[in-house]
């Protein structure tokens, strides 16, 4: 992959990642009780532990994807961004259009997601 193609992944991974934070500092600001209420709204379980629950899984899977963009961002430094962290081949670049943090080939993320260690 060229310099410019890497600059402009770099810019849209940056971007996503802001929002993400930004999403991520939402998320614990409001507070569980407010998280809470929201839940229940959405779903029809007075339970408050899955409610709670659901919140935390919001955060996790914000979490999770900071991770992955900052390890997308760590291998455009190393220039070796668009390469597959397992097998090493090239991911296809119609995958990262659609998910510029994709760290993984489609087949290496089937894999892992089969095995139960990806989210
Ligand atoms: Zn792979």
């Amino acid at each position: 992959m060229n310099k410019k193609k890497l600059e402009h992944y770099k810019e849209i991974l940056l971007e996503r990642r802001l929002e993400l934070s930004a999403d991520l500092q939402r998320q614990s600001e409001r507070g569980l009780d407010q998280d809470r209420s929201d839940a229940m709204d959405t779903i029809d379980q007075a339970d408050s532990s899955v409610a709670a629950d659901l919140n935390l899984t919001r955060r996790e899977m914000i979490t999770q994807q900071i991770r992955d963009i900052d390890i997308a961002l760590e291998k455009i430094k190393r220039e070796e961004f668009g390469v597959c962290e397992s097998c090493g081949e090239d991911i296809p670049e119609g995958r990262l259009k659609a998910r510029p943090n994709a760290i993984y080939c489609i087949q290496c993320k089937d894999e892992i997601e089969k095995r139960g260690n990806l989210k």
